[in-house]
């Protein structure tokens, strides 16, 4: 068996700590359910991020349509900061407390995964880039983890499921295995030409059996103009300095006139990597640096009970709305009552921490991943990585 929860224990509880079904225990035999509000702030963001981009809302959703609470939320996409919150849960506390672990569970990864791919993206500066990292983590996530690298700003994901949720086909080139099962790479990517559809662009692997340029120069001479782009997934241990075996590469490719080949690099690529192989490169794959994405350290948090502010030490009391600049992004958080704000540019702020469920009741309308992903790239376009 696989060691994974189905479906249906997360969203019967099963999936909580086991502290949260005592206190239910506990609150049942002394039949207390007060009427509470519980907000999900992250206090600070992994590896000094400086804005993050909130994630998983669509799956904390369908969770949490199931229970007799309301929620507001940020929309997925949002870019937030630390001590905002980005969603807040009000119910009768036993209706929704053993739901803590798997709701928290469903944004804090989602977010981190976004947010790694809108770092990527950024950093890729306008260069494609395509989520390879499903084989880093268990299968049963792969869609989960590359459905938020593409709202996060991937361009394209690898594995056949994860292109069914977001609604695009899926992208890849060719694995080792093709080139070593035909015994050479000319012979791999005239296979390829021939046996698949002309709508794959022709992508040949080189770094198989010889050298990078030597290898480059035969699939340009055996494909012509119809060899779309060549992928680079040297092995660290042969890669020395790889900006500049890419660098040879264009060199010698140029010289003979087929400047039209594309360079594509994979393989353990991390963000620092990328600003000084972007002049030589046109497209990336990137793996483990998204699939294993740092979490987003959200915590849920009770913050008001039968509509009095109450919340632990170390943590704001009361409902809050978060207010956004649409005009230069400045933030505020004010507590929950009427009233409008200025922002200091002179724009009138607007809540983005919005209505999601009503009992049960959709009350945000459901966005595409594709429209989601576009709204993510525009709003970080501005931003800094630092
Ligand atoms: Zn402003």
């Amino acid at each position: 068996m696989f060691h994974t929860a189905d479906p249906d224990e997360i969203l019967s509880g099963k999936i909580t700590d086991v502290y949260f079904e005592r206190a239910l225990k506990i609150l049942n035999a002394k039949k207390i359910n007060p009427v509470v509000r519980a907000e999900f702030i992250a206090k600070g963001l992994p590896e000094g991020w400086p804005w993050a981009v909130f994630a998983g809302m669509e799956e904390a959703a369908y969770l949490m349509k199931r229970l007799p609470v309301r929620v507001r939320a940020m929309r997925e996409g949002t870019v937030f900061y630390p001590y905002e919150p980005v969603m807040e849960i009000e119910g009768r506390y036993r209706d929704f407390c053993v739901y803590e672990t798997a709701i928290l569970g469903l944004v804090c990864q989602a977010s981190g995964i976004a947010t790694k791919a809108a770092r990527i993206k950024k950093l890729a500066g306008g260069r494609p880039v395509v989520s390879f990292g499903a084989r880093r983590m268990h299968p049963v996530l792969a869609p989960m983890i590359e459905r938020n690298a593409y709202v996060g700003g991937c361009d394209g994901v690898a594995v056949v499921k994860s292109g069914e949720i977001i609604g695009e086909d899926p992208m890849g080139t060719m694995p080792h295995a093709l080139i070593i099962c035909m015994g050479s790479t000319i012979d791999a990517i005239k296979a390829y030409d021939e046996v698949l559809e002309p709508r794959f662009p022709r992508v040949a692997l080189i770094d198989t059996f010889l050298d990078e340029k030597f290898e480059c120069l035969n699939v340009a001479e055996a494909m012509g103009k119809r060899l779309f782009a060549v992928r680079f997934d040297t092995p660290s241990s042969r890669r020395g300095n790889f900006y500049r075996i890419l660098e040879e590469c264009r060199w010698e490719l140029h010289l003979r006139g087929y400047d039209h080949i594309r360079f594509y690099a994979s393989g353990g690529i991390k963000e620092e990597d990328m600003p000084g192989l972007n002049p030589v490169v046109d497209g990336y794959g990137i793996g483990t640096s998204i699939s294993n994405a740092p979490v987003v350290d959200y915590a849920m948090d009770i913050i008001e009970v039968e509509g009095k502010p109450l919340a632990k030490r170390g943590k704001w009391s009361g409902s809050k709305r978060v207010l956004r600049c649409p005009k230069c992004g400045t933030g505020k958080i004010v507590p929950n009552v009427a009233g409008s704000y200025k922002c200091s540019c002179g724009k009138k702020f607007t809540d983005i921490l919005i209505p999601v469920l009503d009992k049960g009741k959709q009350l945000m309308k459901a966005e595409t991943a594709s429209e989601i992903r576009k709204r993510v790239i525009k709003n970080v376009r501005n931003l800094t990585l630092e």
